[in-house]
């Protein structure tokens, strides 16, 4: 499933409280999308988009958007549903959602759609890690080991970064500040329900016995959206992880979305980032 142009349209206006633009894109949604767009807004948006519905009046279909709105914010489908919703499998689609009340921001949207990713960016290699911080440990495993370089190890620190606290490199941990406050201005419907799934850990890349994963020297992250994560390899991405991934390139972060095996949950400070840590 790919998320509409209208849809990310929407998204765009809610980020920027313009109430009357997103309501004239929700109208133009299917109800698939007008139910896990709603979803996405919290209490006070709700409040504004209800009153840019009512002075919109007659320019939109407001019994079916009020129908949505009743639907996600209740999570109980009505017994009665206006006009042709019940005819045109709208009510059905209600049902559907109630069973799994997910927001747009974790739809997942194929890889080959995407374009532009990681452009100007790339992933630092073991080689390059190590001659920039040094060798974390000398034995991996598939579990989070301790970092036995003492230079790198006092690098590592717990810091607020912006939605949550993180764990791992100084600079790192400074550049993931910056990120978060440019999200928070321009991506705030992501912004409020990122998560971290882990940041700083010494071991190999899942699945590999010979490549150590640069969350070893702190300098890579993994991120949730609403508490969901990304399943790896499948060659999909949760669309809220597309709509922040610019903003982690822009600041030299590489996307996991570009390695052999997908890992869009992945983001990690790039080469040419590195050079002055
Ligand atoms: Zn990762």
């Amino acid at each position: 499933m790919e998320v509409s142009t209208v849809c990310r349209e929407f998204v765009n206006r809610a980020n920027r409280q313009d109430w009357r633009s997103a309501v004239l894109n929700l109208n133009g949604l299917n109800m698939y999308e007008m139910l896990r767009a709603i979803k996405a807004l919290d209490a006070a948006d709700l409040m504004s988009l209800r009153t840019a519905l009512a002075a919109l009046g007659a320019a939109v279909n407001r019994p079916r958007i009020d129908y949505a709105l009743a639907v996600v914010t209740t999570n109980m489908v009505p017994a009665t549903a206006p006009g042709d919703l019940g005819a045109t499998g709208q009510v059905a689609e209600a049902r559907r959602f109630r069973g799994r009340p997910t927001s747009i921001l974790v739809e997942p949207i194929p890889k080959d759609r995407l374009t532009g990713l990681n452009a100007g960016v790339t992933s630092a290699s073991n080689a390059t890690m190590r001659t920039r911080l040094g060798a974390p440990r000398t034995t991996y495993s598939q579990v989070c080991q301790p970092v036995t370089n003492a230079a790198l190890a006092r690098r590592i620190v717990t810091r607020n970064v912006g939605p949550f606290s993180a764990t791992g490199l100084d600079s790192a941990l400074t550049s993931l500040a910056e990120v978060f406050t440019t999200l928070a201005a321009e991506q705030r419907l992501v912004y409020r329900v990122l998560g971290s799934a882990g940041m700083h850990c010494a071991r190999y890349v899942r699945g590999s016995t010979t490549s150590v994963s640069n969350h070893s020297w702190g300098t890579a992250i993994d991120l949730k959206i609403d508490d969901v994560l990304d399943n790896r390899g499948d060659d999909q991405v949760l669309f809220g992880l597309h709509l922040i991934s610019p903003t982690f390139n822009a600041n030299g972060w590489y996307w996991g979305v570009g390695f052999p095996t997908e890992d869009a949950m992945h983001f990690e400070a790039g080469s040419a980032l590195l050079q002055g840590w």
